[in-house]
């Protein structure tokens, strides 16, 4: 049926309406306008409103071969409901969650006529330098692979009849976390094994689970740019991950290959782009101004521009855009901001907050007498939408402040101050801080970084809580009150003093719309937090990279470092909880299996506190001897569980016998016999330890 279709839209189409299939520009004023009218673009970005986007798509339709736009946005986030930053939320381990809360962003933006969400941001990310590593799901390659088709399955749920259907758009393609220094944009240079092993798994999943898009990357990976690199765009997407959907360059990486040194001009970027497998040049130009010279040069055939444009036109079908791509405007203030969503945005915020240090002081009472609500971020309303949240508002923000209003007794006083810019210091805000301080029971100290200290090309070489915040809690602490710092940022910090001298420390990202109730809920105890780190948290910026899945080294029991630890101060999978969950009595069901069997684990799990929670329970492996050197650790599976007080559950995983395997010198995917240990455990590293042997 859409073969067929396609076809006779082909046979209707000229060659100037084929390629223009193949543009997507960034802005719709005069000129796109008249591009359109020609038949000369086939998709945009940045065209907001259900009336803007409908009155362009009839002029689509009306013009040229009478074929629909994509509409394409950043939805990183949220659209008009904002969630926790991914980073953040990714911290849930909660699947479920994160599919819903993708669905509901894909849900709310298709009512204003968006069709392609350029998300999830799939890469892998060790370095917390890179600004970008707000918008992924960390350090690891297992729990990144679920979260990312996760995201995929979310965004693509589609469960509307009444307007287009969304596809997601998994980026970037591929190693753009890798940028040395951890600088946006900058060279990347990773094997071809880590390449494999790091950086592809996420977009492999996220292949598997149907994602209909890919957005390449900006960087050089090993000497020749992504959006130009036949080996990854042709061998690896198509030849051998069998991705069949549209490939969409980044924000004019096609012009960017002049900057990069390896075309001369635009026409001569075309060219690389278009033969390495870029269906799509979002905003440079180049396609629109020299596709056409090119094919009639007889540089592309017409047959290759027909493949681009059959991929184009089959994903225009599939979301059909063909049947109606105009939607109902009465939709928008039906759905976007819905309570459902706002409710689920609360729910996704609590989940993501991770506990870093509790010396027995949260959760707090809620009939305390006296509270002080300290920081530039207290009663902010702008920061905690974080990074790619243009659609957001700070109206919609619920504060630090506010929430904790909203929580406490009417007998509580509580008193609030700034105390400090988030940059600059204010001394007779730090005067005022220490004030309040004084005459209260708790310190509550909402500190970090603003929105806009991460995201894109918002790279930090230092990572600490910025110099002039950290004035004010050393000022606050001569007081004597003890204090509670409450964290929003989008990267991973250093904190090696704070953790040595606060009371507790609260990791809250930043957390969108709902913030403040979500973190009030956590403080307050109507939520015991369950939210697990998903990169490690370094002691200081020249430990970095660090993750926890590292390799041996011939010397592993040499100290790294004459003046710091090896060891990150908080590691992956690290977060508290206000009970204790004790495990035990962990049962290998085998203690040999074959290379193609699975190994069933069970293990006991007991809340020994006081109050109810979840855990996120996690298993690692290790291949003590292999071919390929193998990870010293390497998560292979994990369950999030709700375990009342006193409530003990045993829990199973089966462990599959591809979990066990790796690429060898080949790049042959392969399980080989020998010995493992296995640790299953509450974080990366604490766990009971068991081990098993693969065999012949
Ligand atoms: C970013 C992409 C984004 C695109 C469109 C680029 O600068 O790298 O992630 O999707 O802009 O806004």
């Amino acid at each position: 049926m859409i073969n067929q279709k396609v076809q006779k839209l082909l046979s209707t189409m000229s060659l100037k309406d084929k390629i223009g299939q193949l543009v997507q520009f960034g802005k719709l004023e005069q000129r796109e306008i008249e591009l359109i009218k020609n038949g000369k673009v086939g998709s945009l970005l940045n065209v907001y409103g259900a009336e803007r986007v409908n009155e362009i798509q009839k002029i689509a339709m009306e013009s040229g071969a009478s074929i629909p736009l994509l509409i394409g946005d950043d939805v990183i986030h949220g659209y008009k409901t904002i969630f926790p930053i991914p980073l953040g939320e990714s911290c849930s381990w909660d699947l479920q969650l994160i599919e819903e809360t993708s669905a509901i962003q894909a849900r709310e933006a298709s009512t204003e006529g968006i069709n392609v969400i350029f998300a999830p941001m799939v890469d892998i990310a060790r370095d917390p330098r890179w600004g970008r590593v707000a918008e992924g799901a960390g350090e690891d390659v297992y729990l990144g692979s679920k979260i990312a088709a996760a995201r995929v399955k979310g965004i693509q749920r589609n469960d509307w009849s009444d307007r287009p259907k969304i596809v997601a758009c998994p980026k970037h393609f591929i190693g753009y976390s890798a940028a040395e220094g951890g600088r946006d944009y900058n060279s990347v240079d990773i094997s071809e094994r880590s390449l494999r092993e790091t950086y592809l798994p996420p977009f492999k999943a996220a292949i598997d689970a149907g994602a209909g898009t890919i957005m390449c990357a900006f960087n050089d990976l090993n000497g020749v740019p992504a959006s130009a690199n036949k080996f990854l765009l042709t061998t690896l997407l198509r030849d051998e991950l069998k991705f069949e959907g549209v490939v969409i360059s980044d924000w004019e990486s096609i012009e960017e290959l002049i900057y990069h040194g390896l075309a001369k001009n635009k026409r001569d970027a075309a060219i690389k782009a278009m033969n390495a497998g870029v269906d799509i040049d979002m905003n440079s130009s180049s396609y629109n101004d020299h596709l056409m010279e090119l094919v009639q040069a007889g540089d592309f055939s017409v047959d290759l521009i027909d493949e681009v444009v059959t991929r184009i036109l089959k994903l225009k079908i599939k979301l059909g855009l063909f049947d109606n791509a105009i939607t109902d405007i009465k939709l928008c203030n039906e759905i976007i901001r819905c309570e459902e969503h706002v409710k689920k945005a609360r729910e996704a915020a609590r989940k993501s907050i991770v506990l870093l240090k509790n010396n027995n002081i949260l959760p707090l009472n809620k009939n305390i007498k006296s509270i002080a609500v300290i920081g530039p971020l207290a009663d902010d309303k702008s920061n905690p939408l974080g990074c790619w949240s243009f659609k957001g508002k700070p109206e919609n923000v619920i504060t630090v402040l506010r929430g904790i209003s909203n929580k406490v007794s009417n007998i509580t006083e509580i008193y609030h101050t700034r105390g400090s810019g988030i940059l600059e210091s204010e001394e007779s805000e730090i005067q005022k801080a220490v004030e309040i301080a004084r005459k209260s029971e708790v310190a509550i100290m909402v500190l970090g970084e603003s929105s806009d200290m991460s995201g894109e090309n918002h790279n930090r070489s230092s990572i600490g809580i910025p110099e002039c915040q950290r004035k004010l809690i050393g000022e606050v602490l001569k007081t004597g009150t003890p204090m509670v710092l409450v964290l929003m940022n989008g990267r991973p910090i250093t904190l090696v003093s704070e953790n040595d001298t606060v009371t507790a420390i609260l990791e809250t990202w930043q957390l969108g719309d709902e913030s403040g109730n979500a973190i009030a809920d956590v403080l307050f105890g109507d939520y015991n937090p369950s939210g697990k780190l998903v990169m490690s948290f370094p002691r200081n910026v020249g430990q970095v990279p660090i993750y926890y899945n590292y390799k041996s080294t011939g010397r592993p029991n040499f100290k790294k470092y004459l003046d710091v630890d090896e060891t990150p101060l908080y590691p992956f999978g690290y977060g508290l909880s206000y009970t204790n969950f004790s495990y035990k009595n962990m049962v290998l069901e085998k203690h040999k299996i074959t290379q193609d069997e699975s190994l069933r684990v069970t293990i006991e799990i007991e809340n020994c506190g006081l109050v109810e929670g979840e855990e996120i329970v996690q298993l690692y492996i290790r291949d003590l001897v292999a071919s390929i050197t193998r990870p010293v650790k390497e998560l292979k599976g994990f369950q999030k569980i709700f375990l009342k007080p006193g409530e003990c559950r045993t829990i199973e995983f089966i462990l599959k016998h591809e979990e066990l395997g790796f690429y060898d010198e080949n790049f042959n995917f392969i399980v080989e016999t020998g010995e493992f240990e296995i640790w299953i455990g509450t974080s990366s590293v604490e766990g009971l330890k068991s081990g098993f042997e693969v065999v012949k």
